[in-house]
């Protein structure tokens, strides 16, 4: 894994994200080892898709990715596998939230940070916002994101901390 350099930033919403939200809601957490995939579009076209598992064993938290990346360039097609780690906190009102640990290494070093969502932007792998260096479409796009985090149950402050 190496560092990708852009000739302009990708936006969050340009990238195929991937949120713990959406694992919650489609039961992934509920338990054990669990298979599944999703599905991107853009404008009615499909834009991709990924298999992953979902592990939320005791000491062996993990989701396992496993899709085909196409170089946007060569058209080459390579076979990505490859785990990042969970993590979970306590929730005010019980229960679990999970995150997902950046698996992203940048400059011989692993990210590991804590978040909601990890995209896939220019790379193979899926990253976080911070890794990816990515932003927000315009300001007035950004009232979005409000809805998104408080639907995430964060406040936007906490939510830059999240993002940053
Ligand atoms: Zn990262």
């Amino acid at each position: 894994m190496g560092r990708w350099s852009y000739s302009s930033r990708w936006t969050v919403e340009e990238c195929k994200t991937i949120t713990t939200k959406f694992l919650n809601e489609h039961k992934y957490f509920d338990g054990g080892v669990r298979w599944g995939g999703m599905n991107w579009s853009r404008n009615g076209e499909k834009t991709g898709s990924i298999g992953f598992v979902v592990s939320t064993v005791e000491g062996d938290e993990y989701i396992r990715f496993q899709y085909t990346q196409t170089d946007r360039n060569t058209d080459e097609k390579t076979e990505l596998d490859y785990k990042a780690r969970l993590d979970w906190t306590p929730c005010y009102f019980g229960g679990r939230r999970w995150w997902f640990i950046c698996p992203l290494v940048i400059n011989g070093r692993v990210c590991n940070r804590r978040v909601g969502s990890l995209h896939l932007g220019g790379g193979k792998y899926f990253g976080c916002r911070h890794c990816y260096n990515l932003t927000y479409e315009s300001s007035k796009e950004s009232h979005k994101f409000d809805r998104v985090f408080r639907e995430m149950g964060v406040t936007a402050k906490q939510a830059k901390e999240l993002f940053k």
